[in-house]
C-alpha cells in the first residue's frame, strides 16, 4: 500500500507534501512537474494570486494588531493592501485579470476590506497563520506515508474552530465547503496535533462582486473523510513516483504561469 518513492529520481516531494502541491497535481500534473519537480521559474504571477495574497496579509495585519490592543482603521488597512500589492508587483510581472484595470482592482479591494472590517470578529481569534508539520498516518490503521504534511492554517478561533479565508469570484455553496480539500487537510493535521477532531471548520469568503458579499459556511469532518484524504494523497504520491505527469488543458491554462514551458511539452522538447 505504501507508495514507493525513488528519492534520487524525485527530489520533490522528498521532504514534505502540502495541500498546494496536492491541488496543483490534481489541477494539472504537468504544471506540478514544472513547478515542484523541475523547479522552472514562472513567467509571471497571476493577478488573482497577487490580489488574494495581498488581501490575506492585510487581514493578518488587522488581527495581529488587534491582539496588541490596536483596532486598525480601514484607511490604514487600505494603505497596507496597496503597499503589499506594489511590493508583489516589483518581484515579478503580474498577469492582468481580464476586463479589470489595476485601479479597478485596488478600488474593489477597498470595498472588500470595508466589508471585512464590518463582519470580522477579532475578539474570538486565538491565533493566525498557524504553521504545522504532521505525519501522514492513515487515521484508521496508523500506516504511515514516507513524508510529512506541511501547511498553514489561516486562523484558529475559540471553540477549537479552524477558519480558512478566501477571496473568490462567487460565493461558496455548502456542498463546496463540505468537499473542500483544504478543510479536510486541516482537520487531518488538527487530529494529528491534538489527538481529536476540530469542533468546527469554517470557510470564510468575501466575493469580488460589484457589491462584495461576506459569508461563513460551517462544516465538519469525520474519520472516514480523513481516511479518504489519506488515500487520495497516497494515490497522488504513487502517480508522482511512477512519473505520471500528463498535461490537463483546461480553463486554468490562460492564467498558468508555466504555459510557456508547456509549448515545449506539446512539441516534444521537454
Ligand atoms: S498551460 Fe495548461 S496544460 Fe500546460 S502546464 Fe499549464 S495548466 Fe497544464
Amino acid at each position: 500500500m505504501t507508495p514507493v518513492i525513488d528519492a534520487d529520481y524525485h527530489p520533490w516531494p522528498r521532504d514534505h507534501f502540502s495541500v498546494s502541491q496536492l491541488s496543483c497535481y490534481l489541477q494539472c500534473p504537468l504544471k506540478y512537474k514544472f513547478k515542484y519537480l523541475v523547479g522552472f521559474e514562472p513567467f509571471f504571477t497571476p493577478g488573482a494570486l497577487v490580489f488574494g495574497s495581498a488581501f490575506h496579509s492585510t487581514i493578518e495585519f488587522f488581527f495581529q494588531q488587534w491582539k496588541k490592543g490596536e483596532k486598525v482603521p480601514l484607511e490604514t488597512l487600505i494603505g497596507v493592501f496597496r503597499a503589499d500589492w506594489q511590493s508583489m508587483k516589483t518581484t515579478k510581472p503580474v498577469l492582468k485579470i481580464p476586463n479589470a484595470t489595476e485601479e479597478d482592482l485596488l478600488t474593489k479591494a477597498e470595498t472588500m476590506l470595508g466589508v471585512f472590517v464590518e463582519n470580522a470578529k477579532p475578539e474570538i481569534v486565538v491565533s493566525t497563520e498557524e504553521r504545522f508539520t504532521v505525519d501522514l498516518k492513515n487515521p484508521e490503521s496508523g500506516e504511515p506515508l514516507p513524508i510529512p504534511l506541511e501547511g498553514v492554517i489561516d486562523r484558529i478561533e475559540e471553540g477549537e474552530t479552524i477558519v480558512e479565508f478566501k477571496t473568490a469570484a462567487r460565493s461558496y455553496s455548502q456542498a463546496d465547503v463540505d468537499r473542500n480539500l483544504q478543510c479536510t487537510a486541516y482537520a487531518f493535521a488538527w487530529r494529528e496535533l491534538h489527538g481529536k477532531m476540530p469542533k468546527k471548520l469554517i470557510l470564510e469568503c468575501i466575493t469580488k462582486a460589484k457589491t462584495p458579499k461576506f459569508g461563513r459556511i460551517e462544516t465538519t469532518r469525520t474519520i472516514d473523510d480523513l481516511a479518504w484524504f489519506w488515500t487520495l494523497v497516497m494515490d497522488v504520491l504513487d502517480a508522482i513516483a511512477a512519473g505520471a505527469f500528463p498535461a490537463n488543458p483546461s480553463h486554468f491554462c490562460p492564467s498558468c504561469e508555466f504555459a510557456h514551458y508547456c509549448e515545449g511539452y506539446r512539441y516534444g522538447r521537454l
